[in-house]
C-alpha cells in the first residue's frame, strides 16, 4: 500500500495525460504556453473566483501575494504553528516577521480567539507593523472565515487563504481558495491536485493584486518582457505541468467523492480508540490528510505496527514552527501555541488517497482497530 499512489492515478488518466504532454513537446510552448492560459481558466472557474495565475510553487504563490499587498521589512504577518513551514518562511522571505497563532483542536485550523490573543500581544509588546494573516485550511478541510475574516477587517489585516492542501474543498457554497484578498494552493505531487514536478497558483477577484502578481511572477515586467517595472522573482507554472494538472483535473471530481467516502468509512469504524477528525456542519473537506490522534507516548508504537502490517503512515507535524530551529529564536512575539504543542505529539496521518481500494480501507481499520 502506498501513502498517495500516483501509479494507479497514472492507470487512469494515461490516455489525456500522454497526447496533452505530447502535444506540449510538438508545439514546444514550454513557457507561458497554451495549457497554462487553460488551466487558469478552468481553475479560477472551478475556484470560483475572477483571476488565477499560475506560479512556479505553493511558496511562492505565497511570497507573490505578500508582496502584492506590499508587506515587507518592519511588518509582522500573523501565521498558525500547526501547518508546513512554508507558510511562515514566505514572511521571512519578504523581511516581515511572522507571528504564531495557535490552532483549534478539533479542526487544526488558526483558532479565532487565539488571533485574538496574539493581535493583541503583538500590538503591545513589539514595534510591527500589523499587516497580514495567513489563514491556513490544514489537511483540506477549509477554516473559518467568517469569524477569521471579521477579526482580520476590525484589526485592518489583510487575509491570505493558504490552500495549498484544500484545493477542491468547500465551505458553504463557496469552494477554498476563494477566501481573503488573495489565496493559493500547492501543485506539489502530493497535494490534492498534484503536478509532476513542482507547481502553485494565485486565486484572486481583485483585478489590481492580479496585475500585480502577474507582473511580479516575470521579473516584475512592465507593458511587456523588457519593459521591468519592479523587483519580481521568475516563478512561472510550466506548460507540461499544466498538461499535468489539466489530464488530472478531469478526474478530480471522482477523486474528491472517493476521498470524502474512504474518509467517512474511517471515521466510522475508528472512532472507538482513536479521535477522529471532525467536519463542521456545511463543509466539505479535500482530504489532502486523514489524522487520527492518540494519547501522547503511543503514537511510535502505534505507527510501528502499521508498518509492519505494510500501512505507511506519516506525521504531519511533529515539530510546531514556533519550536523550530529557524523560528524558535526569531525577533517576533514568544509564541503561546500550547494545543498545537499537544497536537504535533499526538496526530498521525493514514493513506487517504483516491485509488486505495475497499479491501485496502479495510485492511487500515483492522489494522488500527487490532492496536487500541
Ligand atoms: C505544501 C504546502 C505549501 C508549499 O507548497 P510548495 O508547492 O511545496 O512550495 C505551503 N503551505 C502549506 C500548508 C503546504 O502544505
Amino acid at each position: 500500500m502506498r501513502f498517495v499512489d500516483l501509479h494507479r492515478q497514472r492507470d487512469v488518466i494515461r490516455g489525456s495525460l500522454d497526447s496533452r504532454m505530447n502535444a506540449v513537446i510538438e508545439r514546444g510552448d514550454f513557457v507561458l504556453g497554451k495549457d497554462v492560459a487553460e488551466l487558469e481558466t478552468a481553475l479560477a472557474e472551478f475556484v470560483g473566483v475572477k483571476h488565477c495565475i499560475g506560479v512556479a510553487n505553493g511558496t511562492d504563490a505565497l511570497q507573490l501575494c505578500l508582496r502584492a499587498l506590499g508587506v515587507g521589512p518592519g511588518d509582522g504577518v500573523f501565521v498558525p504553528s500547526f501547518t508546513f513551514v512554508a507558510t511562515a518562511e514566505c514572511v521571512s522571505q519578504v523581511g516581515a516577521v511572522p507571528l504564531f497563532v495557535d490552532v483549534d483542536a478539533s479542526s487544526f485550523n488558526m483558532d479565532a480567539g487565539a488571533l485574538e490573543r496574539a493581535i493583541a500581544r503583538a500590538s503591545k509588546d513589539t514595534d510591527l507593523c500589523l499587516r497580514a494573516v495567513i489563514v491556513v485550511d490544514l489537511f483540506g478541510l477549509a477554516a473559518d472565515y467568517a469569524e477569521l475574516e471579521a477579526i482580520a477587517g476590525r484589526h485592518n489585516l489583510d487575509v491570505v487563504e493558504d490552500g495549498a492542501q484544500a484545493l477542491g474543498a468547500r465551505l458553504g457554497e463557496r469552494r477554498a481558495c476563494s477566501f481573503g484578498a488573495l489565496a493559493t494552493t500547492s501543485f506539489f505531487p502530493a497535494k490534492p491536485l498534484g503536478c509532476y514536478g513542482d507547481g502553485g497558483a494565485v486565486f484572486t477577484d481583485r483585478d489590481d493584486l492580479a496585475d500585480l502578481v502577474r507582473s511580479l511572477h516575470v521579473h516584475g515586467q512592465g507593458a511587456d518582457k523588457y519593459d521591468n517595472a519592479r523587483v519580481g522573482l521568475n516563478s512561472r507554472l510550466d506548460t507540461l505541468q499544466a498538461a499535468v494538472l489539466l489530464a488530472k483535473l478531469e478526474v478530480f471530481e471522482q477523486e474528491l467523492a472517493r476521498r470524502d467516502e474512504i474518509a467517512a468509512f474511517y471515521s466510522d469504524h475508528l472512532a472507538d480508540g482513536y479521535v477522529t477528525p471532525e467536519i463542521p456542519r456545511g463543509s466539505f473537506s479535500a482530504w489532502a490528510q486523514y489524522t487520527l490522534q492518540v494519547d501522547r507516548g503511543r503514537r511510535d508504537s502505534v505507527c510501528q505496527q502499521l508498518a509492519d502490517g505494510g500501512i505507511p503512515t506519516a506525521v504531519y507535524y511533529s515539530t510546531p514552527l514556533h519550536r523550530q530551529p529557524v523560528y524558535r529564536d526569531a525577533a517576533g512575539l514568544p509564541a503561546d501555541c500550547p494545543v498545537t504543542e499537544e497536537l504535533s505529539d499526538k496526530v498521525f496521518s493514514i493513506p487517504v488517497h483516491p485509488y486505495l481500494t475497499d479491501a485496502e480501507c479495510e485492511q487500515v481499520v483492522s489494522a488500527l482497530q487490532a492496536c487500541r
